[in-house]
């Protein structure tokens, strides 16, 4: 490990990441999320996920979900269209007949044994751009083979947990980092390793992410993260780029959130409140 293996990112390293609206623009210019996931009691979690994905400036966000999911989600996000399993509690088939330009998928999923075969089926036959985060990426870590199924530059979002799950336990801190660098490259998928400082890793590369606070160790804040980063990559940028910029938008959005909330009382939906101040503080 050397030093120019990782770089420190803030304001001046993602500002020229970013893509201004076209005045001449419409919503199909910016894209088309599908956030897959929710399982009875855990509805809100895809609810979060999908509403990040808007407010980070996706032109349009359908999710699919198990049909107790169908009339909660239209009630709390009537800006997103939904797709609703025909199993009322879990996932049992993800098939459509949409072409989203990126999928993000985990969110509230649950692992019951009906909703990984759809899972597996879904990567088997799956294309298109793809975020993994919570549920689906705890069944690839049972189901390992899975992993061959990805697609190029798959977007991973594990916590410290899921990481665990996924490449097994670590030694120390630089053990740990050597792990995810091979692991993304036998896979070639983006890891983002979520904590109080989250590191992107891709490329033999990492980015470390300066700002966040620990008022973000918040339930449903790692929903709208993959959120953020779907809604990011609906917009064409790249998936490395998406996480890196994503995972910046997300923790400042938290920063401005506890100027009003304090840290106790932030809550993921205040965060997702703060993107559009986070976007601005950019300028
Ligand atoms: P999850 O555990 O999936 O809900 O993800 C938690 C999210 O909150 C990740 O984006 C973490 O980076 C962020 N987070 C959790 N704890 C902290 C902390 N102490 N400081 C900054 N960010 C945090
Ligand atoms: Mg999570």
């Amino acid at each position: 490990t050397t030093e120019t293996d990782y770089e420190l990112i803030g304001k001046q390293e993602v500002l020229p990441l970013y893509v201004p609206r076209q005045k001449f623009s419409h919503k199909g210019t910016y894209g088309h999320s599908l956030i897959i996931g929710g399982s009875y009691g855990k509805v809100g979690a895809a609810i979060l996920a999908s509403k990040a994905a808007l407010v980070s400036g996706s032109g349009l966000v359908t999710a699919f979900v198990p049909k107790c999911g169908y009339v909660p989600f239209q009630t709390a996000l009537p800006e997103a269209m939904v797709i609703a399993d025909r199993n009322e509690a879990h996932l049992s088939n993800i098939t459509f007949e949409i072409e989203p330009n990126v999928i993000g998928i985990g969110t509230g999923l649950g692992t019951e044994e009906e909703t990984i075969r759809a899972f597996s089926d879904f990567l088997e036959n799956n294309k298109t751009p793809i975020v993994i985060d919570a549920d689906a990426l705890n069944i690839l870590s049972k189901n390992k083979a899975l992993l061959e199924k990805l697609p190029k530059q798959a977007v991973l979002t594990p916590h410290p947990k899921e990481l665990e799950r996924l490449i097994g336990k670590w030694k120390d801190d630089f053990d740990k980092l050597k792990k995810v660098k091979s692991f993304s490259k036998k896979y070639d998928c983006v890891l983002v390793v979520k904590g109080a400082h989250t590191i992107t890793v891709y490329d033999e590369k990492g980015y470390v992410n300066a700002n966040g606070n620990p008022g973000m160790a918040t339930a449903g804040s790692g929903d709208v993260l993959t959120g953020v980063i779907t809604g990011l990559i609906a917009q064409g940028y790249e998936p490395l780029i998406a996480s890196v910029f994503g995972v910046y938008l997300h923790g400042r959005a938290g920063d401005i959130a506890i100027e009003n909330t304090g840290y106790q009382s932030l809550i993921a939906s205040t965060i997702i409140d703060n993107m559009g101040r986070a976007y601005i503080d950019l300028f």
